[in-house]
């Protein structure tokens, strides 16, 4: 039988990142214990007072069809939501609920994308963007965030890889695997790149309240850059909230209803209670989205200082988010094979970030999404594998 050439799009080399990830689930199904730092899941519950809207909510009888484009009440909380975190005013037309933030994504590249498009994607970048790419037939170009630049962008290689092909940039910041938080220099230059070239920014900034360092500035906030710009948020990360799959683009008023057509043909809306449920996290903060956040700098900074000045390799602090990149060229061995070993010797499994692009090659990716004194025998257990690999 055929398929599809999607099929073929969407079948990507993302696939292979999660090697060391699922060997490590598989061992721990199969009883042992094995630290995962492999993945980007908060180890938080979800606030009390969101399970128990959801709950109300449902046992209320909330189980019907939902508005597709999203119900009134959540589009106006993100709305509100929206207008707070970048500082620029939003209604609610502009909002369209998807299930989660990678429906967004997907959802705002079929809209945007055709066949013969290029879109420009800084790497780094999370895994899934190569199969969204591909989904929607573009070709994806993308531009090195370097390491010795901290994996900020390289601002002469985005100029230069834009063409009359290119239809649009992908930005996320702040960025998974690096936690890296773009500047305003940098957002002003892509922002100028945007309108010379007439170009829309899809700006995926699931992680945009989880900054330590510097504040986030939400690409759609500057000048002329509202009427091009898609944003991408979600519950998932902010409110540890990964499960309940409750996302959403905010965008320029006309490109709503092509959304809202897809979100038909897709999905046919979102579970009334979750929406509920959301509505409840984004209007009245519960004191845990605070907590989680300051718990998660700890986490950082209790890894970094752990991980500081051990031979053989060099933790970068990240400016945001919830993950550590862990450089370790200087082991000698490659990050899958660094990986591999830990799994295997000391039960720790850890995210060779080579699959996120050319730039994190030799680098591992540390989640911090455990408690703090399973992060510390973490550490320790890393020290003694870099250890033994250095005196080999
Ligand atoms: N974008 C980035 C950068 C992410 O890290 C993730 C989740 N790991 C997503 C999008 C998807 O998030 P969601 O759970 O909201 O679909």
């Amino acid at each position: 039988m055929r398929y599809s050439s999607l099929t073929e799009r969407i079948g990507g080399e993302g696939a292979r990142a999660w090697e060391i990830h699922y060997r490590a689930t598989t061992r721990v199904r199969g009883g042992e214990s094995v630290i995962l730092l492999s993945i980007g899941d908060p180890d938080f519950d979800t606030p009390p007072r969101v399970v128990d809207g959801c709950v109300e909510n449902l046992r209320a009888g909330n189980t019907h069809y939902t508005a597709i484009s999203g119900e009134p009440g959540l589009r106006a909380a993100i709305a509100r939501h929206h207008a707070k975190v970048t500082g620029t005013p939003c209604t609610p037309d502009r909002v369209v609920v998807f299930h989660g933030a990678q429906n967004a994504l997907y959802s705002a590249a079929i809209c945007l994308l055709d066949r013969g498009d290029d879109i420009i994607v800084p790497e780094p970048m999370y895994v899934t963007y190569e199969a969204v790419v591909g989904a929607s037939g573009a070709r994806m170009v993308s531009v090195p965030c370097p390491r010795e630049a901290n994996f900020h962008l390289d601002l002469d290689a985005l100029a230069a890889a834009v063409t009359p092909q290119t239809r649009a940039i992908l930005l996320n910041t702040p960025n998974n695997p690096t936690g890296t938080v773009l500047t305003s220099e940098e957002l002003v230059t892509v922002a100028e790149l945007c309108r010379r070239h007439d170009l829309w920014l899809i700006s995926d900034e699931v992680y945009a309240t989880l900054t330590f360092e510097r504040a986030h500035i939400s690409p759609c906030a500057l000048p002329g850059m509202a009427e091009r710009t898609v944003t991408v948020n979600s519950l998932s990360k902010s409110h540890a909230m990964t499960g309940w799959r409750v996302g959403w683009t905010v965008s320029p008023p006309g490109l709503t209803p092509h959304l809202e057509n897809l979100a038909l043909c897709m999905h046919y809306g979102c579970p009334g209670f979750i929406q509920h449920a959301a509505a409840v996290a984004l209007d009245d903060e519960p004191p845990e989205v605070a907590a989680m956040k300051a718990e998660l700098r700890a986490r950082r900074d209790l890894v970094c200082d752990r991980l500081a000045g051990v031979a053989g390799l060099e933790c970068l602090k990240p400016d945001a988010g919830m993950f550590i990149m862990l450089d370790v060229r200087q082991t000698g061995i490659a990050a899958f094979e660094f990986a591999s070993g830990l799994l295997e010797s000391h039960a720790v499994s850890l995210l060779p970030a080579d699959a996120f692009g050319h730039s994190a090659r030799g680098h591992l990716r540390i989640g911090l999404c455990s408690s703090q004194n399973v992060l510390a025998e973490a550490c320790d257990r890393i020290v003694r594998h870099s250890e033994t690999v250095m005196l080999r």
